[in-house]
């Protein structure tokens, strides 16, 4: 299927792209690697009349570290997150989930910002932000402005990014020592989006849970910050008990749509397992042995 025709811009900076986009207004689209935009248009869910292509701006792409916080580019596509070094080393959560993402021709063009951006559910990036307590820097024609990824979805494709912004950075932390971490992600086949999902970063002081932050991918109408789930281990010493108690806390955020993956008995119970999963991998890798 072809898309209806548009007109098509390549600005070479920010400051070009932010001022193509304030101009065009409400009939412009960012064009970041098109695998989730071009789809909708050929569907004619979406119908531009401008695309501003903001691949060719290179403040947009890459990681980096600065003042002890890794800042990673919107345009940053999978496979650079899968082959970074320094996430591979201090945030090794991102490369793990990212790896799970589409296929490898997608992950080859596919953003980091552009599945941030789209407030698709299904997407992965939401949820994995929401566990790493990202914060997006979002830049507009009045500067830049930062908000956290829990608070940066509406509903199904609404998000906090304002008609004349564009999505320029990810921020996260580098782990501490002794970080357990997990992405546990049910999917029918290679490619495909989650039939359910669950982020997990946590670590462990003194015998008990000292921080933890969970959330889940393609259960909800936005990616769900499961805090029930989380007050369910904090402060409590691992244990099975414990994990059964946040996979009932999960399972109880959960809203799923029916679709092809299942119905919503099954992706809620589905939700509950990755969560069992994602948080007995996360404690294994803290280094802390879960009592029976
Ligand atoms: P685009 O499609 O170019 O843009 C998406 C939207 O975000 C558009 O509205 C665009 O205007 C906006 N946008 C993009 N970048 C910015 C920015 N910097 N600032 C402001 N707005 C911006 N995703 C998953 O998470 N998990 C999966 O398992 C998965 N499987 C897939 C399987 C297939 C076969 C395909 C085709 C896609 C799959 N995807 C999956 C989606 C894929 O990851 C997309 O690449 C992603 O959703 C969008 O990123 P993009 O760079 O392609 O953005």
């Amino acid at each position: 299927m072809i898309p209806p025709s548009f007109d098509y811009h390549v600005p070479r900076t920010l400051p070009e792209a932010l001022k193509l986009l304030g101009d065009l207004g409400d009939d412009a689209k960012i064009l970041a690697g098109g695998h989730s935009l071009l789809p909708m248009m050929k569907l004619r869910f979406a119908n531009p009349a401008h695309l501003i292509d903001i691949n060719r701006i290179d403040e947009l792409r890459g990681v980096r570290e600065k003042d002890g916080r890794i800042r990673i580019g919107a345009m940053t596509v999978e496979n650079d997150l899968i082959d970074s070094p320094l996430l591979q080393a201090k945030v090794p959560l991102l490369p793990e989930a990212a790896r799970q993402i589409a296929d490898p021709q997608v992950r080859n063009r596919g953003t980091i910002g552009g599945d941030l951006a789209h407030g698709d559910p299904g997407n992965d990036h939401p949820a994995i932000s929401i566990a790493l307590d990202a914060t997006f820097v979002l830049a507009g024609p009045g500067g830049e402005r930062e908000v956290k990824a829990d608070r940066f979805y509406h509903g199904t494709y609404a998000t906090e990014l304002a008609a004349n912004e564009i999505m320029k950075e990810i921020v996260v932390d580098p782990f501490p020592a002794g970080t357990g971490y997990a992405y546990a992600k049910l999917k029918r086949k290679t490619g495909d989006w989650a039939t359910a999902a669950t982020a997990v970063v946590l670590r462990v002081a003194n015998g008990s849970v000292s921080h933890v932050r969970i959330a889940l991918t393609n259960v909800g109408p936005t990616a769900i910050h499961a805090t029930g789930a989380e007050a369910a281990v904090r402060g409590k010493a691992p244990s099975a008990a414990a994990i059964e108690a946040a996979a009932q806390a999960a399972m109880a955020a959960c809203d799923p749509a029916e679709d092809l993956r299942g119905d919503r008995e099954y992706k809620v119970a589905m939700a509950g397992e990755m969560t069992r999963r994602a948080l007995r991998l996360a404690f294994e890798r803290a280094g802390v042995r879960v009592q029976a």
